[in-house]
């Protein structure tokens, strides 16, 4: 017999006793003494996780108190299991019992659980008992899925004095209230059936969807279309994986051990997932995740659901576990009344579409995209940061009122627009706002802003079937031009990879794609890519003022080369007798720590700078800004990041080169108060933050908040944001 025919006999005589048995605990015990029995040993236990840090011990056979009832992620040996997510072998461990064995229940990625078995003898395990616990894991994960088990579970954790609320904390990373009905972004699918009658049946399933799975991924790839939510970009190495035939044996070879297509699916995947994810090869790790995709689209395809509609009737609060801005597009944005993102960080490019589109964001709830399901109705409170699941009457109704106090803010707001952007004691500040899509362009006349501090050319890109040509960008550069009147423009050049990826590219798949081959870099190695740009730039501006800033610049070297190109451009212009802009002016964007150290020379060559505080941070700090486990630990409200601020700004205003802040920074009130404390003058902020930053500032004292930031920035803490918001409450600073 081998290891699946004999899990199969276990998990026969559970299913049989499940049937019979009628109370649950009953049920669940007596499935612990199935298990140790059929492997032969003295002890089963399992333990489930509860909010993705701890596991409480759900039932168990043979154990006494060995292990405690709830244990944390990394503790004892089935938190490192719950953790590391494989399998461990351990020999001496619990003083009663010398030899144990566990495996996680992976649902979804992640340990919905784990499960143990125990011998109080020394006894060596064997790698086909190793894979006969997993098998039952598998089982046993579906099983604690259905609807009496989770109802159990949950009176369960109550009985132990834990707090599973309706309602959910989480961190607000756009305002706003919003109610509407649960859309969960995913495509899995949960595993059902994980045993076969009929095993010629499973593999002509298989085959049938293998191929029409191919069928559609060419038919995709072929046209050049950006399948939203289904994006390009990862096409090919789909169509690599969706058509590898090891992968399709090792699927096959489960099914003929007698498992469903599905679990056959899930069991390779996990195999592979077990031999490979413990490497420290980012590559591989990488590859896991593109055979992540495949698998969950074969499964989509094996339960006939291959043509989900994304069209919904009423308001929708979309749910994600992580996303990126073209899967938000993939929804009517008119209808989506929030956007929680699980593993959601302030700087992520999805975070300030949402903000672009005024969608309320909450992010950081742990387990929220496994706990709601599609439908359940959702109210967001986007000002403390709050999730209702299926809230009552009177949190709808305290939700209205809020919605109504929002409205009179922005009616106050509305009532700004008239007055000038200034300081309670008279100091100017530009106010520009920063454009990426299309319905940005909106805020250009309901703000009445200054100008537009940065336009993302990369969003069109994005957006575009194929790279777009000369004249494609020309219309888009004209488009914006246009709107804007006489207001300034300043053009961004092509500002790609990293987590801004292009449909028609492929992923270039680099172990550090933030500090790879991006932005810059690649428009000056492409350089036929760089000059097509500045060539629409000059074109789209013929007789205006053209500014261009350039992103990601390193050296005065690369902010040199990018300007010669766009000189270059202009003089072949000239020389074809194109009409040309009536002046050009050139920028760049400080992002990189190192141009904080050869600014002075660098500001002798521009004609103006602009502070991308989204990337600077990161590389201050060395903290990716797309990584939820890091976001909280530097606070760019901090000394260093304002020293360093503060050192660029001086530099400018020495030079006479116009100096602002485009980051997110600017967009919120109280880092934007700061900003003028460090003595920045210009600020370019999202549209949908305009109306509140403009308040801030006709609230402030520019003496004062300058003299108070000269002292925190001798403050050794951590985050200064405690003291900076007692000191607007104390001088009603409206943030
Ligand atoms: C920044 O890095 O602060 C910035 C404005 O650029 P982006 O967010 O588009 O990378
Ligand atoms: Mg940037």
């Amino acid at each position: 017999m081998n290891a699946a025919t004999k899990a199969m006999a276990i998990l026969q005589k559970i299913q049989q006793d499940i049937s019979e048995n009628k109370d649950i605990s009953d049920k669940l015990e007596h499935t612990m003494s199935l298990i140790a029995q059929g492997f032969d040993v003295d002890a089963c236990a399992c333990y489930i996780t509860v909010d993705d840090t701890y596991l409480e011990l759900f039932c168990k056979f043979g154990f006494e108190d060995e292990y405690k009832t709830n244990i944390r992620y990394g503790e004892t040996i089935i938190g490192e299991i719950a953790a590391q997510r494989h399998s461990v072998f351990c020999n001496n461990s619990a003083e009663r019992f010398k030899s144990v064995i566990g495996s996680p229940m992976l649902r979804w990625n992640k340990a919905a659980g784990v499960i143990l078995i125990a011998d109080k003898n020394e006894r060596h395990f064997t790698d086909e008992e190793m894979s006969m616990l997993e098998t039952i894991a598998m089982f046993l994960t579906t099983f604690f899925a259905t609807e009496e088990i989770n109802a159990y579970k949950k009176k369960l954790i109550k009985s132990r004095g834990l707090n599973l609320k309706d309602r959910l904390k989480g961190v607000v990373l756009n305002k706003g209230f919003g109610v509407g009905c649960a859309v969960v972004h995913r495509r899995r699918q949960a595993l059902i059936k994980i045993f076969a009658e009929d095993k010629s049946l499973e593999l002509a399933r298989l085959e049938d969807a293998k191929v029409r799975m191919n069928k559609k991924l060419d038919e995709k790839f072929n046209s050049t279309r950006l399948g939203l939510g289904e994006h390009t970009d990862i096409l090919e190495t789909y169509r690599m994986f969706a058509k590898d035939k090891g992968w399709y044996k090792k699927i096959s070879d489960n099914i003929e051990s007698g498992l469903t297509a599905e679990a056959a699916v899930e069991r390779a995947y996990e195999d592979m997932w077990n031999r490979l994810s413990s490497g420290s090869d980012s590559y591989l790790r990488e590859r896991l995740l593109d055979l992540r995709d495949v698998a969950d689209r074969l499964l989509m395809f094996l339960s006939g659901n291959d043509n989900a509609d994304k069209s919904y009737n009423g308001d929708i609060i979309v749910v994600a576990q992580t996303m990126g801005p073209a899967d938000l597009m993939d929804y009517d944005y008119k209808k989506i009344r929030g956007l929680i993102i699980e593993e959601g960080t302030p700087t992520m490019h999805v975070a300030i579409v949402a903000k672009a589109l005024n969608i309320p964001v909450i992010a950081k709830i742990r387990g929220i995209f496994k706990d709601v399901k599609d439908d359940e109705l959702l109210a967001i409170d986007g000002q403390e940061g709050y999730v209702y699941i299926n809230p009552t009457d009177d949190i709808k109704e305290k939700f209205k009122s809020k919605q109504k106090d929002m409205a009179i803010v922005l009616e106050q707001l509305e009532k700004l627009k008239k007055y000038a952007n200034k300081t309670s004691d008279g100091v100017k500040i530009k106010l520009n706002i920063n454009i990426g899509l299309d319905f940005d362009m909106d805020y250009l006349e309901s703000t009445r802003c200054d100008g537009i501090g940065l336009y993302r050319t990369e969003i069109p890109f994005m957006s575009s079937d194929k790279m777009p040509d000369v004249d494609k960008q020309i219309s888009f550069y004209k488009k914006l031009i246009d709107r804007a009147g006489n207001k300034s423009v300043i053009f961004r050049s092509l500002d790609v990879g990293s987590d801004k990826l292009l449909p028609y590219w492929n992923n270039m798949n680099e172990d550090n794609p933030a500090i790879g081959w991006r932005s810059i870099r690649i428009t000056l190695d492409r350089r036929a890519i760089l000059r097509k740009q500045m060539k629409a730039f000059l074109r789209a501006s013929a007789g205006k003022e053209l500014r261009v800033m350039f992103p990601m610049i390193a050296s005065l070297d690369e902010f040199l080369e990018a300007k010669e190109t766009l000189m270059l451009e202009y003089e072949k212009e000239k020389r074809k007798n194109q009409a040309v802009p009536k002046s050009v002016k050139v920028g760049l964007m400080i992002e990189v720590p190192s141009v904080v150290f050869q600014l002075d020379e660098i500001l002798k060559h521009a004609d103006f700078i602009s502070v991308g505080t989204n990337d600077l941070a990161q590389f201050i700090f060395a903290c990716d800004r797309g990584n939820p486990r890091i976001t909280d630990r530097y606070d760019v409200l901090s000394a260093p990041f304002l020293r360093v601020l503060r050192e660029i700004v001086k530099k400018a205003d020495k030079a006479g080169v116009s100096c602002s802040v485009c980051g997110e920074m600017a967009s919120n009130p109280i880092e934007a108060m700061v900003l003028i404390g460090l003595g920045y003058r210009q600020l370019s902020v999202a549209g949908s933050a305009y109306s509140n930053i403009k308040q801030m500032i006709r609230s402030l004292n520019v003496q004062d908040i300058s003299d108070y930031v000269q002292i925190l920035l001798k403050s050794p803490k951590r985050t200064l944001r405690p003291q900076l918001l007692s000191y607007a409450f104390d001088h009603a600073i409206a943030i």
